[in-house]
This record gives C-alpha cells, structure tokens and sequence, in this order.
C-alpha cells in the first residue's frame, strides 16, 4: 500500500474531512483506480454512500478493485427521460469502461481475457438489501471458456455463470425466482449435493443450460449474449430498483426522500471462490448490537458476497480466519482499524480475499442498536475520538428509547422452557404469537403481538418485520438481513437459530422434536439469543432499575453512560424538558429521568380510579337539574329584592318550592364534590411532593362526561331484565334516570362538544373544588417545608373572556385558602393554546394569562379538521399518497398548525413580554417537532416520562444545530 489512511491527531476531537473537492458540475460519471479517484466522501449525495466510500479508500489507499460510479443525478435524468439514460451519459460511461480496461488490461466481452463486473446501487442514505446488484457480469457462452482457462478452472467459471444467470434473470429480466430456484434445487438433488459448492462442472454446465431454456420460456426471448447489452440492461435494472415496492416502504418507514435517487457502482470482479485461499465476509469494527469494541464479523472460505448476507450458508466467526488467512486477517484488522479513526465512527466493512490477497469492497457507517450508539458515542469521547458534542450528534434521540425497553422478567422467565439457542442478533425482549410470513404479521399483528418466524428475511419481509414484536430467523448470522434490520428498527431479533425446522406450507415449527403452530406464543432474548416457550412477561432495563433503586449505579455500567450523555445533553439545551404525569408514581420516573416539571396533569384521568367512579358519575347525573335549580333560586332571590308587597308572598313561596324541588339534586352534587375533593388534595400531594419543588402544572377537567358514564346499551340490557318490576323499583328508578341522562348526555362530535372549560363555566363549583384540592395540598406541602409550585391551566379556551372567568374562579379560591391556611404560595394561572381561534388571538387572550402551553393534539385536529380518533381511517392513506409527509399526530405539521404556533408566540409575547410558552401535546416528545419547538422560541416541552430523556436529547441536539 502507497498511502495510509489519515490518522487524527491525538489531544484533541479531529475534524471533518475537507469539503468535496471533487465535484465537476455537469460530470455524472466519477472514476476510481489505480491509487487515486475522482470522487471523496464529501460526495456521499451524488456518489451515494457507497460510491463515496470506495473514493475514499481509493484515494487512501486501501486496496479496492477499480471502477466507476454514475452519478444519483444521473439517476434522477434516468426517470426523467421515462426510465433511459441520455446519450451524454451512457458516453461518460463507455469512455469510463474503456479506462478501466486499460487499466486493467482485461476487456468486456472478451472470450480470451474477460473483465467482469459487478454493479452495485448506493443511495445517499443507506438502504440494506433494498435495491439490486448484479454480479460476474460480461459472462457468456464463450467468455465463461475463457474465464475457465484464465483461472485453470472450468468448475468455479460455470460456477460463476450459473450466478451471474440466476441474479441476472431474476433482477433484470423479471424471471421469478422461485423457478430459478428449483433449477438449482433439481441439479443439487440429482447429484445428491447438499450445498452449492458440491455441484461439480459438468452439472454447473448443465444447470446453466437449463437456467437459459427458463428464461426463454418466461421472457420468450434468448439471454443477452453480447456482455454490452448485460451492462447496460443490468445499470438501468439497479436504476429502477429505486422504486421498487420494498424500497419505496423502507423509505417511507425511515423518512428518506424519494427524490435521493440510487448511484451505480461498476466495478472490476474480485472473486472470493476461487479455492482454498479465497474468501469473502462482512464485518464491524466494534459491536453493533451492544457497541463492545470488539473486532467483530463473520466470513465463508470460498464464497462470493451475497451467500454471507443472503443467509444460505451460515458463516464462521472472523476470529477463526486468523487460523485460516492469517496474513489477510492482520490487513483486514489494520485497515479497519484505520478506517474506524479515519471517519471516527464504527464501520461496517465487506471484503473479498482473491487467492490470499485483500479487496475492501465497501465502507459505511455502522448501524447499531441505541444500546450501541450510547456506548460508541461515550466510548469515543474518552478515547479522544469525538468531542462532547459530536458524541450528541452521533446517538438518535429515538435509539434512547431503545436503553428504556424493558427485557425479559428474570424471575418469571425460569419458569419457562427454553427451547434453542441462536444469535442475540437485536437486543431487547418480545413475546407473540409465531406467524410464518411477512402478511401474516401484518394482519395478525393489528390484533396481537406477533413473532415473525423466517428461515431467514429478505428484503420483500419489511412490512412484516415492522409490524412484528420480534424476529426469529433460522439461518443467517449477525450480519444477515433480519439480523441488519432489525438492528435498524430498535426491534428485538434472534438469528440463525439453526435448531428450527420451520414448515411455511404447513405453517408450523418444530424445535427439539415438539411442534409448535401458527398462533402459539413465544418469547425471544434479543440480548442471549434465546428463545422461550410461551409469554414471558417482561420487566424495566437496567437504566430503569437503578432509576427505580432496585440496582446499584455502579453494578450498571449502560446506566452509568446514559447519565455521561444526558449530563452532556443538559450542558447544551435551552429548551427545558418536563413531564405529562398525572400519578406520583409517573411523576416520580419522570422525575429521576430528568424531569425539570410537571407540563401536563390531566385532572380527568384521576377521575378514573375506581375510587371516585360512583362520586364522578352522582356528580355528572346532577350538575344540569343542580344548576338549573341554582339559577331558578338566583332569579326568584333578585326578583324578590326588587318586588313590592304584594309580590313578595308569591314570590317566597316560590323560591321555598324552588328549594325544595332542587334540593336533592343540589345535596348530591355538591356531596359528591364533598367526596372528590379530599381524594383530589391527596393526589395533587402526591405529585408535589414526587416533583421536589418543581412547576406542577395541573389542567382543570377536560373530558367528555359521557365517558364517565354506563354505556347505553349496557342500561338497556338491564333495563330489559327490569321490565317485568313495578315502575316504583328503586333500581329500575335509577336506571331509567341514569338512561336518561346518558341520552342527553350524547354528543354527535364529543371531541368539539361539551369539553375543558366549557364545563367549569357552566358548572364553576367543579372548577372550584379542584382549585381548593391544589391549593390545599400546596398549603400542607408548603407547610412542611418543601417549597411547591402550582400552575393552575385552563384547557380549552377559545375567547379571553372564557380565560377570565375561570381565572376569577381560581383566584377566589386560592386567596380564600391562603388567607384561612395563612400561608402564601406562590401560583400562576394560564391557559392551553389548542383551539385554532386562541391562536389567533393569542395577545388577547395573554393578557389573561401567566402562560401558554400549546395542546397540539387538539391544535392540529381542529386546524386540519382531522379527528383525532377516528384519522386512522383515511390518514395512512392520505401519507402512502404523498399528501402529507407524514402523520400530523406524530411530527408536528410545522406548515399549517407550526405557523399558528409560530404567530400565537409572537402575539402572546407582543401583549405580555416574557410570557412563558410551552408544549404539552404529543409533539412534545418528537425530536423534529422539538427541533421546531427550539427555532420557534418555546421555553419548555412536555412528553409522557419515558420520553424525557430522548426529549432532553432533541433539545439538546436542535440547540447545537443552531450554533
Ligand atoms: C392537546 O390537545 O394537545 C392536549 C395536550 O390535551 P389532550 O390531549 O388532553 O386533549
Ligand atoms: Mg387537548
């Protein structure tokens, strides 16, 4: 080797490579070869990860066999043309093979010295086994002689021939595989051959001859003989494979633009089976499943690529080819080493050795569970490798999720049998019921939680995978395809557990004799590999554990580096993270997951518990006759003050019947908040106290009552049983006045219907009772000694004046509480920002307001019109069509409703400087909508407690980005 690759210096964090320096507008071929090429890593969005790997090794003078890369916007003039390449292009490209034949001194299509190629896609982004690659390229009828004389090896070009035929037909020609396939099956079971490399020349040569009659059978026409046509038919084939079914799903599922487009990579043919000294394999520079730095891979003596990913044979650990390859095994390390502090992130590397000599084939960065990414990135910082803040930038706040997931329950699992061992390929736990192909998963999984059983995965599985709890694979090893994405997804995964015999016919699997059906349950160990006979339950990480106090810090060392990352995390954000929690025991995980407060308390959700049901449900059947009493005694009593003499007999005797006719309705409405009130002080103690003098902001009630209440058809069965009883029946009484209720109760649009403050205006003693419950439990709290912090938030206003009324409300009974408990606490009151109308008129409403907090669930349902509960229906359509990008739920729709946001802040803080906003709706905890959140000047967000930590990380990352 000429050159090495550079090496960072050490003391400090290295920096980016140069900008590319090689882009030559107009150019869509870029070559590499001979030591040098014309591309660098720079280029990675018109090479394509691939293409700008090899320029990088070329230029770094790794050994990598020459070639050329055409261009994604050669890709994207590809489509524009209506799926042909222009004349210009395919002119770069032949004047780019006719140098790489000089180069090589071996030509295309020539019988005495062929050049065989192998071409490659590469989007920007990388897209594991999605697109096609066609290798041995330029074989024919009379090449494959000379190939055989070349090599001294009639068996490995027939060999060569027969692949180059099979992948051909299948990727280019449309030929289903299936049928191919059993050509292949027939050879091997007429030689009573086992694996591929038993068949011998004679029956290659036969196959062959076979494979070319299918082809003319399913296409009508004859194999392209002329090795030109192969590689113009095989680039556009790979072009094409951009929009295939698969590839366009795994883009949608990962968020890669369909624009990107697919570079083509065509490269001179090193072969990894040509005898004993030849190999080929795949492999990491540090663990990808669990980020160990370990040098880690797997490889086959005398193979070629696509038989270590495809899973057919399963390959041997990389540590046993320093027995058998031991001068390429001390390169290969080396090189990867170098290639690791070259681009200062793990690499995930495919080499070929050709008769004892080393070819890298590619580079890439290395996908790796968030278990991985979190160790990687610590690890890197202290070995000098990463700044603190690259370390940031190198973990997806998503993948912390992943340190969260619970695992299988310790305890419980011992009471399960353990039925085979395989790869801990993807950590994590899942238990389901066993399905055996990608539809099945799909259907059953909107159901139940499924185990997709493969005897390996292939890219045509996606949709299963993603609707899978977990993957179990019967061949194939770490770096198989199930193995790779399901890495990629954050989904637990067991591979090639070599014990399964799985019949996809019969839909069944057999383990160590027993038979196990479709619908069975399972469970997996994504982190041992094993797998268990039926539904383990599972329990917290180990990060949860130590959060929890049930493991010592110190015996976690995962822990222990996620503290490094938030710690770093912390240093950098401006956006404040707090939590949804409306129990202490949610509060309290919130909390130790670095919670700075409480954003949300739906007050609702206490009213649940089956504690308060019966008071919740006297309070609901009672509100309208007990208000409508009070206003009947409110207008006699005014009536009264006003009348003369002779009205007032009248009048008096009116207001007693008043009295009397409300007064059971008013005693039980106001006995039931009696009864809430005590269970509500005790749950707002709860949470001041779980929250350690942090804001607690507490949402007045905002749920539809009918919610509360039976449902219809339940009283109307019971009601049916009653027929026969007297009309006096007690029971029947209630039932009927219950029925009643519910009927009147019964909203056509509940989610626009008698809601948030709505019912506090007209019903103000609920607002009051709750009020005087926080205000309590502050005082008793407070008294303690601990300090608290109540913001008191008024949900659903849509006019100031709605805002100003329960305002009054709240205020009234804080001052009384205080005055009579003699204690100051120190409040505020604000109000939710979700109706579209209160975004408008954000400064008036401000003025009203000590802060805003943004619902956008509700926010984005009323500005698109969208239910939030019935979208399902059209939403994942309206996404797969391309009219929205993505589903407004999730990722905050920053066009539309971000724009009202964007405006509300503005005007809010125009009428009252220095108003506090925040966000509690469900963006609160999605990295890009927290990315918007931090452009748009937003003060705090707020997401469910589990959230927290990948919340602080989204902040933490959008404040770095704008630095
Ligand atoms: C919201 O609408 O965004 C919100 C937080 O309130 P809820 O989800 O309770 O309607
Ligand atoms: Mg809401």
């Amino acid at each position: 080797m000429s050159k090495t690759v550079a090496e960072p210096k050490s003391g400090r964090a290295p920096r980016e490579p140069e900008p590319a320096a090689g882009l030559v507008p107009g150019k869509a071929v870029y070559f590499f070869g001979d030591g040098r090429a014309e591309g660098n890593a720079r280029m990675r969005d018109l090479l394509g990860g691939k293409g700008a790997g090899l320029a990088e090794m070329m230029n770094a003078g790794v050994p990598v066999p020459p070639g050329y890369t055409i261009t994604t916007e050669a890709c994207r003039l590809f489509f524009e043309s209506g799926g042909r390449l222009p004349g210009s292009v395919a002119r770069e490209e032949d004047a780019m093979l006719a140098r790489l034949e000089r180069l090589l001194g071996r030509r295309l299509g020539d019988p005495e010295n062929p050049l065989l190629l192998s071409v490659r896609s590469g989007a920007p982004v990388s897209m594991p086994g999605m697109m096609d690659t066609i290798l041995n390229l330029g074989l024919n009828s009379a090449t494959v002689e000379g190939l055989a004389t070349k090599t001294r090896s009639a068996r490995f070009a027939f060999d060569s021939y027969r692949r180059f035929v099979q992948m051909f037909s299948d990727v280019v020609l449309g030929v289903p595989r299936a049928r191919l396939e059993a050509e292949l099956t027939a050879a091997k079971k007429k030689a009573r051959a086992k694996a591929d490399v038993e068949l011998d020349e004679k029956t290659l040569r036969a196959l062959v001859r076979r494979l070319l009659s299918v082809v003319r059978e399913e296409t009508g026409q004859d194999f392209p003989e002329d090795a030109r046509v192969q590689l113009a038919q095989a680039r556009d084939a790979v072009f094409r494979s951009w929009h295939t079914d698969r590839a366009e799903h795994y883009r949608r599922l990962n968020g890669i633009p369909d624009t990107f487009g697919t570079a083509v990579n065509v490269q001179a043919m090193v072969f990894g089976n040509l005898g004993a000294r030849s190999a080929t394999g795949v492999g990491f520079t540090r663990d990808p499943s669990t980020g160990e730095p370990r040098f880690y891979g797997e490889y086959l003596m005398n193979a070629q690529g696509e038989d270590v990913v495809a899973g057919i044979r399963t390959p041997h650990p990389i540590a046993q080819m320093e027995r058998e390859l031991p001068e390429a095994f001390a390169e290969l390390k080396a090189i990867t080493e170098r290639l690791e502090r070259h681009y200062r992130d793990v690499q995930d590397f495919e080499f070929t050795i050709e008769e004892g000599r080393l070819f890298m084939l590619q580079t890439r960065r290395a996908a790796r569970t968030g278990i991985a990414a979190l160790r990687i990135a610590v690890d890197m910082v202290d070995e000098g490798l990463l700044s603190k803040r690259e370390a940031l930038e190198r973990v997806e706040p998503d993948q912390l999720d992943q340190v969260l997931h619970p695992v299988l329950d310790s305890t419980a699992r011992k009471r399960h049998a353990r039925l085979a061992k395989g790869l801990p390929a993807s950590p994590g736990a899942a238990a389901g019921a066993i399905v055996f192909t990608s539809e099945e998963a799909v259907e059953r999984g909107r159901k139940e939680r499924v185990i997709l059983v493969r005897a390996e995965t292939s890219p045509d599985d996606i949709a299963g995978m993603h609707a899978a709890a977990g993957i179990l694979t019967a061949t194939g090893g770490m770096t198989s395809h199930a193995a790779v994405v399901a890495r990629g997804m954050g989904k637990c995964c067991v591979a090639g557990c070599t014990e399964l015999q799985i019949d996809e016919a019969k839909r069944t699997l057999k383990i160590a004799g027993r038979m196990f059906r479709e619908g069975t349950f399972l469970s997996l160990d994504g982190s041992t590999g094993e797998v268990l006979e039926g539904d383990v339950p599972t329990t917290d990480s180990e990060v949860v554990r130590v959060l929890t106090g049930r493991l010592k810090p110190t015996q976690a060392p995962l822990f222990e580096r996620f503290e490094r990352l938030m710690a770093w995390c912390d240093e950098v954000r401006r956006l404040r993270v707090r939590a949804n929690a409306d129990v202490p025991r949610d509060a309290q995980i919130a909390r130790s997951l670095g919670a700075e407060g409480i954003g949300l308390c739906r007050t609702e959700h206490m009213f649940f518990a089956a504690d308060r049901i019966p008071h919740v449900v006297t309070m609901i059947l009672n509100a309208k006759e007990a208000r409508q009493a009070r206003l009947r005694i409110a207008r006699i009593e005014e009536e009264l003050a006003g009348a003369s003499a002779s009205e007032r007999p009248g009048l008096k005797q009116e207001l007693a019947r008043a009295k009397k006719e409300g007064g059971a309705s008013m005693r039980d409405f106001d006995g039931a908040l009696a009864k809430l009130l005590p269970l509500q002080r005790a749950d707002f103690k709860g949470l001041f106290l779980a929250m350690e003098g942090t804001p607690v902001t507490i949402r007045t009630l905002d749920p539809p009552l009918h919610e509360f209440l039976p449902k219809r058809e339940h009283l109307l069965a019971e009601l049916q049983g009653l027929r026969r009883s007297a009309k006096a029946d007690p029971r029947r009484q209630q039932i009927e006045r219950t029925l009643a209720r519910v009927e009147e109760l019964h909203e056509f649009n509940p989610m626009l219907g008698f809601r948030g403050c709505r019912l506090g205006i007209l019903h103000p003693e609920i607002t009051r009772m709750q009020a005087r419950a926080i205000f309590e439990a502050a005082a008793q709290v407070a008294k303690s000694g601990l300090p608290v912090r109540p913001e008191i938030m008024i949900p659903l206003v849509g006019d100031k004046e709605e805002l100003r009324r329960q305002r009054a409300e709240v205020e009234t009974v804080a001052q009384d509480v205080m005055r009579r408990l003699q204690t100051t606490i120190p409040y505020t009151i604000g109000t939710m920002i979700e109706i579209p109308r209160a975004a408008v008129l954000a400064d008036e409403i401000a003025a009203h307001a000590d802060f805003f907090s943004f619902g956008t669930n509700d926010l984005t349902q009323m500005t698109f019109g969208f239910s939030r509960d019935d979208c399902g229906r059209f939403l994942p359509e309206y996404v797969d069509a391309g009219i929205l990008p993505g589903d407004p739920f999730v990722s905050l729709d920053t066009r539309g409703v971000g724009v009202l946001i964007q405006r509300a802040c503005f005007a809010g803080r125009r009428a009252k400087p220095g108003l506090k906003i925040g966000v509690c709706g469900e963006h609160g905890g999605d990295p890009a909508s927290i990315a918007f959140f931090e452009q748009t000047g937003l003060d705090y967000v707020s997401c469910s407690p589990f959230r927290v930590p990948v919340a602080r990380l989204a902040a933490a990352r959008a404040a770095l980005s704008r630095t």
